[in-house]
């Protein structure tokens, strides 16, 4: 089975196409999300013809105070993937105009998703979980997964119990709290992230190259048989994209 790495910022690493050479060679599944629409075509372009990268399209929520009004160039490329992120909402250091915003373009983008089955979300949800979910949904009919997940575990709780997926990173497996929440996922509902550039090891920025690392520390953390524990959250990709 192969690897996967479900938020990857390929577009911000110093030398994107190189990556693209990497990550082709290395056979891992990458979600390549983006920031905005315009980035979306950047990505495309440099994934065409590759078979393991898939471009996402994304607004990210601390971008949306300025620029809002790219929801509607987002709406209009929906069509070309079923990848979308980077969305969702942050509410750690914003003025509750910016915060407004980004729920009035969240749920905009949720509605839009909504009417297709097979949209594939990977969602920022930092101190804005409860609204996050709220607008989400009890029917949404695609696939969520919680990037970075951060917040209770009530809302976590919530969100396993609807069936979403939590891609965890390696920032993750090292922190008390990362820790805390990742004992509360099962095992059917983990998957694998680098978040890439905006984490680090050392001096080495995370990649999809480097996701196997992620995995052994859950091994450790579950203390689980390490072939069956892998195989079920490596299984948990081809899970994420089978047709419904
Ligand atoms: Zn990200």
């Amino acid at each position: 089975m192969k690897y996967h790495d479900t938020h990857f910022h390929l577009d911000l690493m110093p030398n994107p196409i190189e990556v693209v050479k990497q990550i082709e060679k290395s056979k891992i599944y990458t979600i390549a999300v983006t920031n905005s629409p315009e980035v979306f075509h950047y990505t495309e372009s440099i994934a065409k013809n590759t078979k393991y990268i898939r471009p996402a399209l994304g607004l990210h929520p601390e971008l949306v105070g300025e620029r809002y009004k790219e929801i509607k160039r987002f709406i209009e490329l929906i069509d070309r993937t079923k990848y979308i992120g980077e969305i969702g909402l942050d509410n750690s250091d914003k003025p509750l105009s910016d915060y407004k915003k980004q729920i009035e373009v969240f749920e905009k983008i949720i509605a839009s998703c909504a009417d297709y089955e097979d949209k594939i979300l990977t969602v920022h949800s930092r101190r804005a979980e409860s609204d996050l979910l709220d607008i989400l949904g009890n029917d949404f009919p695609g696939r969520v997964i919680l990037h970075w997940y951060s917040g209770s575990i009530k809302n976590l709780e919530k969100a396993i119990s609807r069936g979403y997926f939590i891609s965890v990173n390696y920032q993750m497996t090292k922190s008390i709290k990362g820790q805390k929440i990742i004992d509360c996922i099962p095992s059917n509902q983990i998957l694998l992230e680098s978040d890439g550039p905006f984490i680090s090891r050392g001096n080495n920025k995370f990649t999809p190259m480097m996701v196997n690392i992620v995995l052994d520390n859950l091994c450790v953390l579950k203390k689980s048989n390490n072939d069956e524990l892998k195989n079920i959250i490596l299984q948990n990709f081809y899970d994420l994209i089978r047709d419904k």
